[in-house]
């Protein structure tokens, strides 16, 4: 982490780098010890832009670690056909055993609603954390799969140094992906959390007594340093495309000045979230072989 007058920069490549040499070795012992590598499918309804930028660097990352990652096409021309299409292309990866995770491109097409998803995926091989079982155990304080986002965005806060425990902290953003979760984490590394979100009447005052400032809104410049406490640490979760360019929701240039510690977008949160997702398979995928091998260790790996 390199220093710059004002705030800290917190980067997220080097925890990335770090965090991928550890999956990379994970994938090895995997391999030696069931003669085939970990693998994840990647499901895709409809190949629109965004999204395709993503999972295709995600597939590129499983190269990197010996993962063997693979797009499953959905087919379909109506919302009807692609839905029972993706339903039955998720059992089909839920009974494959050379699939250890899945995840599925976000956002789905119109018409074809979460709950699609959720209904179909197994828990066990839901490595990014949207199925209810894994979001309940998160909030009931027991491990289970978290959403790579969230997760990043408490490994890049662990890795500032930061004491979460007693610190008051705002979380701006109640998404099931990013803002809850987050929250759910702090909560139970001690902080006492305030939630934020579009109705949230004086933003502002709340973020004005934060030490952990969490945002992820998707609305680029909502967080000026004028609204920071000094001192806060600044975990900026946002990725907004503006003239063409990455932001975050912070603007940067103003809180830099008055936070200890800040996340840059891009920079920051975004490369920890693809290596986590990488970590989170491996750990499906030993835990598979593990109740494979040991049924009655179901639910001990
Ligand atoms: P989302 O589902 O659209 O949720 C946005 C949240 O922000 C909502 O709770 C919304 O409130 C709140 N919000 C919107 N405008 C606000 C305002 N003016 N003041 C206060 N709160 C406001 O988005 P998401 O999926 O959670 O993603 C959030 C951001 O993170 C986006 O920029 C997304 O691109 C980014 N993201 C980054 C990564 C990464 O790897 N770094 C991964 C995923 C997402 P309501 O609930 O009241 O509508």
């Amino acid at each position: 982490m390199t220093t710059q007058a004002g705030a800290r920069l917190l980067e997220g490549a080097p925890i990335a780098d770090e965090i991928r040499t550890g999956v990379a070795a994970g994938v090895a012992a995997f391999e030696a010890a069931n003669g085939r590598p970990p693998g994840l499918a990647v499901v895709v309804c409809g190949r629109s832009a965004p999204s395709m930028v993503y999972l295709e660097r995600i597939l590129k990352a499983c190269a990197q670690v010996g993962i063997a990652g693979r797009l499953v096409d959905v087919p379909g021309d109506d919302p009807a056909t692609q839905a029972a299409a993706l339903t039955a292309a998720l059992h089909e990866l839920n009974a494959d055993d050379t699939v250890s995770g899945i995840i599925v491109q976000m956002p789905l097409p119109a018409g074809i609603g979460l709950k699609v998803v959720v209904d179909a995926i197994d828990p066990a091989k839901d490595i990014d954390g949207i199925h209810p079982l894994n979001a309940g155990l998160l909030r009931l304080g027991f491990e289970g799969f978290v959403p790579a986002t969230a997760h990043a965005a408490l490994e890049m806060l662990a890795r500032s140094g930061a004491t979460v425990a007693g610190a008051e902290a705002v979380v701006i953003g109640r998404s099931p992906v990013v803002g809850m979760p987050v929250a759910s984490m702090l909560v139970k590394g001690g902080a006492t959390v305030t939630v934020c979100h579009s109705r949230t009447r004086d933003l502002a005052a709340h973020t004005r007594t934060a030490d952990i400032l969490i945002v992820a809104a998707g609305v680029p410049g909502l967080v000026t340093g004028a609204m920071l406490k000094p001192g806060a640490v600044v975990i900026d979760v946002g990725i907004n495309v503006v003239d063409g360019h990455l932001v975050g929701d912070v603007d940067f240039a103003s809180a830099s000045e008055v936070a200890a510690a800040i996340t840059p977008v891009p920079g920051g949160v975004g490369p920890l979230t693809n290596a986590l997702l990488l970590a989170h398979l491996v750990r499906a995928a030993q835990r598979q072989a593990t109740e494979r091998s040991d049924p009655a260790a179901q639910g001990d790996a």
